[in-house]
């Protein structure tokens, strides 16, 4: 689990959902990324280029600008790429 700041983690979260202007696909990700770094997630590691986390299918994934699962390959938004903006942009404002 990430020991994250959960106040800091909210906001970032909301300047993320307030980005995306009200796509659908890309708010339900943000909002399912939250979850996947704050409840526990069995493995997730940020590495400050990549976010690696266990996915349901039970293989880790890279996440950065891409990632390995069927939403991606799909074109679609993930919610493995949202948490590691999230990540990005939580480290970035921890400065
Ligand atoms: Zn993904």
């Amino acid at each position: 689990m990430m020991n994250l700041n959960e106040t800091k983690l909210e906001q970032v979260v909301d300047a993320a959902i307030k980005a995306v202007g009200g796509n659908k696909r890309w708010t339900n990700a943000i909002i399912r990324a939250e979850e996947i770094l704050t409840s526990g997630n069995p493995y997730i590691h940020f590495t400050g280029h990549s976010l690696l986390m266990l996915s349901e299918s039970g293989e880790i994934y890279e996440a950065n600008g891409v990632c390995q699962c069927r939403a991606f390959e799909q074109g679609q938004p993930c919610k493995h790429r949202a948490a590691y903006k999230l990540m990005v942009r939580y480290q970035e404002t921890a400065h």
